[in-house]
């Protein structure tokens, strides 16, 4: 496999770059919070895959929910008014839980294209407002939002522009308010203060009657999961509204559960003009996502008859499979698995927490079953990880062979984002086998 992998798979990001190529890890099976290796190796799946099991593996209910939509109906287009039930009672679970009057849900096949698909409506939004001039899009630094061209132009992260020629002209960003590492210090009012003052600026730069809108992830999760002071996204959110830009919340990796509710928007008491979703939605069952768009969008981009004409979809646009599946999850987190997540959530949080005092730790953060710790060699300075003597890749490598998986980023960052259905021994598992890795990373 790993001879035929290195012919022909082409991966999405190696990690290996600039690293000796050890070979593919292949699994070969999953259950609850475990996953196991073709080898045999068991690991504690600490990320839950690329956080998206949030319901974690092995769910029979699932997997019968897919046969049997299967089996019925495999595929149905959502094009020219055709349909399918699941699709359209899952759009009806979804308005009925999503904030305020995001009553209107379009599916896609994940998360870059829900992002784009949102870019889409917008632009069509202000072009049915008699308002095309407005066509600027404003994102932050170390923000993530897909992979796509549109997508990796609002995506802040290096790695995701060189060589493509994104952003384009059109994609502006403010810096990330990242309390660890913000110049204006660790104090939130302070913190929400300079984002106002940089998102101010920037949208004065553009020309206030240029910008279409804004995109931001309630907690920051590729750029390094950096949680942003309590009453931030509020205040970003009611600064937007005062210009009469739209406000996008990408809850890609924040739905579902990962940091306690089904959106974290509603924790943040915020109710954004469009909200993007895909991962937990399905739990990585099979892929989906879904834009959640609000009664004032809507009410500009559907006709008199509330037809939306718009000219934008995929060949599995609301694909009923995904839909049987996006259902029955939805069931499992309300019958138990949001509550576990929470406790387990609030396990972990502790846990890391306690971690503080080893040698490398600088900072822990995260909310519910999101979180992080940032290794640096000097706490007082906070100097990050040499990267080329302590890559991130040989920490993934250790905790790996440890038995646990974990994201490790490159600015040396541990991310954690287990299954919501952990139990108390998978939490503990993947604290001790976290601390193990840090002790052999200091020898
Ligand atoms: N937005 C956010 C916030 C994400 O984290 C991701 C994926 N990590 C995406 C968009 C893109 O989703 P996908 O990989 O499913 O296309």
């Amino acid at each position: 496999l790993i001879e035929l992998d290195r012919a022909h798979l082409i991966h999405p990001v190696s990690s290996y770059r600039g690293h000796e190529k050890l070979g593919v890890r292949v699994l070969r099976s999953a259950k609850g919070a475990t996953v196991t290796e073709a080898s045999g190796h068991q690991l504690v799946d600490g990320f839950a895959g690329l956080w998206c099991v949030n319901a974690g593996y092995g769910h029979e209910s699932i997997v019968e929910a897919a046969a049997r939509q299967m089996r019925e109906l495999p595929y149905a287009t959502g094009y020219f008014d055709l349909g399918c039930e699941a699709a359209i009672r899952l759009a009806a679970e979804l308005a009925d839980r999503a904030p305020g009057d995001l009553n209107h849900i379009y599916f896609t096949l994940g998360g870059s294209d829900a992002v784009d698909s949102t870019v889409r409506f917008i632009r069509y939004y202000w072009h049915a407002k008699g308002k095309p001039e407005r066509d600027q899009f404003i994102s932050i630094e170390q923000g993530y939002h897909g992979s796509s061209t549109v997508g990796a132009g609002l995506t802040a992260l290096p790695g995701f522009h060189a060589g493509f020629g994104v952003p384009f002209d059109w994609q502006h960003k403010i810096p990330s308010p990242y309390p660890y590492r913000n110049p204006v210090g660790t104090n939130a009012d302070a913190i929400i203060a300079a984002s106002i003052r940089d998102l101010k600026s920037k949208i004065e730069a553009i020309g206030a009657e240029r910008v279409a809108a804004f995109y931001a992830e309630p907690i920051q999760g590729s750029g390094g999961v950096i949680v942003p002071p309590k009453g931030w996204i509020k205040a970003i959110r009611d600064l937007c509204s005062q210009y009469d830009i739209l406000f996008i919340a990408d809850e890609v990796i924040t739905g579902f559960g990962r940091t306690g509710p089904l959106f974290a928007c509603s924790q943040d008491e915020i109710v954004p003009d469009f909200m993007t979703t895909a991962k937990g939605l399905t739990s990585g069952y099979v892929p989906m996502g879904a834009v959640f768009m609000s009664d004032r969008v809507y009410n500009v981009i559907a006709d008199a008859a509330g037809n939306t004409a718009v000219g934008h979809g995929y060949t599995y646009s609301a694909h009923p499979v995904s839909a049987a599946v996006g259902l029955e999850v939805l069931k499992l987190y309300e019958g138990g698995l949001l509550e576990n997540g929470v406790k387990a959530g609030a396990r972990l949080m502790a846990g890391l927490e306690s971690l503080r005092d080893h040698p490398l730790v600088g900072d822990v953060r995260g909310r519910g079953m999101l979180a992080a710790v940032e290794l640096v060699v000097d706490k007082i300075k906070k100097t990050p990880l040499p990267s080329a003597a302590m890559p991130a890749r040989r920490i993934f490598d250790r905790a790996w062979e440890n038995g646990l998986v974990i994201r490790a980023f490159s600015h040396g960052v541990l991310g954690y984002a287990p299954p919501l259905c952990c139990t108390d021994d998978d939490i503990d598992a993947i604290l001790e086998r976290t601390r193990k890795t840090l002790d052999q990373t200091l020898e």
